[in-house]
């Protein structure tokens, strides 16, 4: 089968034919149709982060399609379901963690696209106990981003303790971004939407976002503190520097979600304004098989909007670039033939599709860039 291969770190995958997978007890196989390409995916094929990920590998963890074989003892799914493939690609399901409903902080887990192969491949193999069930009616181009843009930012959404008369800044629209934003929406919080590019910022709009902030050209601190300050923030931007503004925007009392996992592994927070202002801290990894299954049935209710562009596999070195520069609407997915149904537009949503919205703060058009840092 077709798959993209990481083998160094300091090289481009490499397009190759390799050995099918086979399912073991408990496991199944799935012909992928759709993958999205998430930016952990690039921090995996940097070797970015101080855990590293298996080489050689087949990154990918925003996999959907179709089972095509399981493996003995299966009985969660069967030949022919559409399932997704998530980050949580197995946890023990006996330890503290997973008995409390923590499994996504599982010491025995196994990250796909990571630890095991994923989704960026023809074939790949997932845990029968932890691939997500995809309803009826939800689209694999769309399904794939919600594996884990969607399920991340809807769980941090939820642990942000986000309420309807909150302001929520969201700082970086990207795959997690825009969907971030549209959780908070859908709790009912205002939205201010805080990235480095304009057009991050019209599609904000598109989708609802009351606020928005060029950080390139406004300090998003003083912008948000002319708001009120953020009740929370979440932070998906890959830049340390975003962390510590998205802290500084905070109200006293309010949450900030550490989500973006840049190269650069730290930030600076003063202790003096963390203590005096009651200000929490929350890192947020991923979301549960029950958070998996809320994100779809959103979804499939109509309640959010996946914004994604097709690439085919091949492309993989560029569809990475393109992310790094900022250059892509939302988010790019790997399309293995599914042909999307007529009338469904990708890419920036059209006026009507993204409903009203407000006056956003002042913006000045610029040219893309390389994103800094
Ligand atoms: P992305 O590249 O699609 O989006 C990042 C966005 O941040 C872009 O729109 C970019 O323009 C913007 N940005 C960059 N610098 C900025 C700055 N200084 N201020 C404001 N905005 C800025 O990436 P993604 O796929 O959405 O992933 C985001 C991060 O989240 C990555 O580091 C990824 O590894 C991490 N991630 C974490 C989890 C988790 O469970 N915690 C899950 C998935 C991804
Ligand atoms: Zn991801
Ligand atoms: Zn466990």
């Amino acid at each position: 089968m077709k798959a993209a291969v990481v083998h160094d770190f300091t090289e481009p995958l490499r397009v190759e034919d390799v050995p099918k997978p086979e399912p073991g007890p408990g496991e199944v196989v799935v012909k992928i149709e759709a993958s999205g390409l998430c930016h952990t995916d690039i921090h995996a094929a940097h070797g970015d982060w101080p855990v590293k990920p298996k080489l050689p590998l087949i990154p990918g963890h925003e996999g959907v399609g179709i089972v095509e074989s399981v493996g003995s003892g299966v009985t969660e799914v069967e030949e022919g379901e559409r399932v997704a493939v998530p980050w949580l690609g197995y946890a023990c399901g006996a330890c503290e963690y997973c008995a409390s409903g923590w499994e996504t902080l599982c010491e025995k887990q196994l990250n796909t696209g990571y630890a095991v192969d994923g989704s960026y491949a023809e074939y790949a193999k997932g845990f029968a106990k932890f691939v997500g069930r995809v309803p009826e009616g939800v689209s694999p181009l769309e399904a794939a981003p919600l594996t884990c843009a969607g399920v991340t930012t809807y769980k941090a959404v939820k642990v942000s303790g986000t309420r309807p008369s909150d302001l929520v800044a969201v700082f970086g629209i990207g795959g997690l971004g825009h969907l971030a934003m549209q959780y908070a929406r859908v709790a009912g919080a205002a939205v201010v939407a805080v990235d480095i590019f304009d057009e991050k910022l019209d599609l904000a709009r598109q989708l609802g976002a009351e606020y928005t902030v060029n950080a390139r050209e406004q300090d998003p601190v003083e912008e948000i503190k002319k708001l009120g300050g953020a009740d929370a923030v979440i932070a998906t931007a890959v830049s340390p520097r975003a962390f510590e503004q998205g802290f500084n925007a905070l109200k006293r009392g309010g949450t900030i979600v550490f989500v973006a996992l840049p190269a650069d592994n730290y930030v600076q927070l003063p202790i003096f304004e963390t203590v005096l202002n009651g200000i929490n801290v929350v890192g947020s990894i991923v979301g549960t098989r029950l958070d998996l299954q809320e994100v779809f049935e959103l979804h499939a209710a109509g309640r959010t909007r996946v914004i994604h562009q097709e690439r085919q596999l091949d492309a993989v070195n560029d569809a990475f670039e393109e992310v790094e520069e900022g250059k892509v609407d939302a988010r790019l997915v790997f399309n293995f033939g599914v042909e999307e149904p007529s009338g469904q537009a990708e890419g920036v949503l059209t006026q009507e599709a993204g409903g009203p919205s407000e006056q956003p703060t002042g913006t000045v058009k610029e040219e893309r860039g390389p994103i800094p840092g």
